[in-house]
């Protein structure tokens, strides 16, 4: 089956289509680094890891961003409290935000650009909105004017769901948005100079001018939370679109919440949970399991109940993987009937609770021949490419049992996603996918069997 996500654009899903034929551009919303990540943000966090390692697995090359938001109003009132500096604390907490995304295994981005590193970019881009008659200046501020650009509105009919809210800032229109905020008394010294005064750029203004920035404002996918689709996904797109004459992004994916006793988790309602004291508790593998188990479209509620049930079931999944004797075996990788139903259900929009369904009837299945002893040498073969092939998506397992240690898990990864190509008799893209393999030093050779990988001398 080929890839299908739902695209928030259309409310459908859509066969996935790539701008180019081998890489995918993505960008996702990343942390405003003035406290600790919770949970619930890294339920975001780890889609985006999902997304890109369903990319991968379908074969493609991917460039990925999550940007680090050093910018924003409630930095500038942390370090004004703490009479700190604004890298004192942004460092502090990208730091944390980078530990813990490796310790849930979250493969490290292509860009993580920081919106301080661009400001001189965002002050051209916002002058470029005011040349082009799409942004005006009201005291310092500079506003995006909705009525210059038709077309606002992709995500939500402005004339019904817009709640009104005091002009004291003196817009033209309420819901105009602002690019460039002039500096307050209460900002202190944190300020850019720019021809309007001082100031900053207003948040949605940062992450469109760090996408043009860094892929030239197209974008296969655009991901956050669904919170984000209105107004910052909206006011993102209005700017590049209206300037560019052409759509920011072709799909748009929104993580739903995670929840605690039906509320959503945040920070400033002081509902949340820590998730480094959750994944002390609980083990990084356990975390990561509970935030693929839901599809990312569902609400999900939190609880330690849920944890305890993805313990065990790594627990399970570890206990059938010692059942064979993998360590330093070569497996030639072979799609059967069980792999392609996992494979489909990931590619029905990123469908992870089927997913492990369909893991844990193979499992079930595979339990009750080596409990009648009548495991054979084709079925061995196949648990063990479908645990390589888990553990490629969901990397919750000891790598330990699994480790072909003679082939490093990036050829491995490689070789599963050209398994995946020749199945669907992509010849261009598992050439492509060789060619990527040989220029890492190794050779492929494609037997009855299946693919054999050897190193080059
Ligand atoms: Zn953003």
């Amino acid at each position: 089956m080929s890839l299908k996500l739902y695209n928030s654009l259309s409310s459908k899903k859509e066969i996935f289509k790539s701008i180019s034929d081998k890489i995918v551009k993505t960008y996702g919303c990343g942390p405003t680094v003035y406290n600790d990540p919770h949970i619930g943000n890294f339920r975001t966090f780890v889609f985006y890891d999902l997304l890109n390692r369903v990319l991968q697995l379908n074969g493609y090359e991917t460039e990925t961003a999550v940007n680090i938001t050093d910018i924003d109003d409630k930095i500038i009132d942390r370090v004004n409290q703490e009479n700190s500096s604004l890298k004192e604390i942004t460092s502090k907490y990208e730091l944390s935000f980078m530990e813990l995304s490796k310790s849930l295994k979250i493969l490290p981005n292509n860009h993580n650009p920081r919106a301080t590193e661009y400001v001189e970019e965002m002050i051209e881009f916002i002058q470029a909105l005011i040349d082009q008659n799409l942004a005006y200046e009201m005291n310092g501020n500079i506003f995006f004017d909705i009525e210059a650009y038709p077309k606002y509105g992709k995500f939500i009919n402005i004339k019904d769901d817009l709640e009104a809210e005091d002009n004291e800032l003196l817009k033209r229109n309420r819901n105009d948005f602002t690019l460039w905020k002039a500096k307050k008394d209460s900002d202190g010294n944190i300020f850019w100079e720019s021809e309007w005064g001082k100031g900053r750029p207003g948040w949605h203004t940062e992450c469109a001018v760090m996408i043009k920035m860094l892929f030239d404002g197209r974008l296969d996918i655009h991901c956050g939370g669904v919170d984000l689709k209105f107004p910052h996904h909206e006011n993102e797109s209005a700017q590049i679109e209206a300037l560019q004459k052409h759509n920011l992004s072709n799909y748009w994916l929104h993580a739903e919440h995670l929840n605690i006793d039906d509320e959503k988790m945040s920070k400033s309602s002081g509902n949340f949970i820590d998730v480094n004291n959750l994944i002390k508790e609980n083990g990084s593998d356990v975390v990561r399991l509970f935030l693929l188990s839901a599809h990312y479209r569902t609400k999900v509620s939190f609880s330690q109940k849920k944890l305890d049930e993805c313990k065990k079931m790594i627990e399970k999944i570890n206990r059938f993987a010692k059942n064979f004797k993998f360590v330093n075996q070569s497996i030639e990788l072979k799609f059967s009937y069980d792999h392609n139903l996992f494979i489909d259900a990931l590619n029905d929009d990123l469908n992870t609770p089927e997913a492990i369904g369909v893991f844990f009837s193979f499992i079930s299945e595979m339990n009750k021949k080596i409990a009648k002893n009548s495991i054979n040498k084709l079925d061995e073969e196949k648990s063990l490419v479908f645990l390589k092939l888990f553990n490629s998506i969901f990397d919750i397992l000891d790598s330990h049992n699994l480790q072909d240690h003679k082939i490093p898990k990036n050829i491995q990864n490689l070789l599963i996603s050209r398994q995946k190509a020749r199945e669907n008799q992509d010849w261009k893209l598992s050439d492509s996918i060789r060619d990527k393999i040989l220029s890492l030093g190794w050779h492929v050779e494609d037997t009855s069997s299946g693919q054999k990988p050897s190193k080059k001398n």
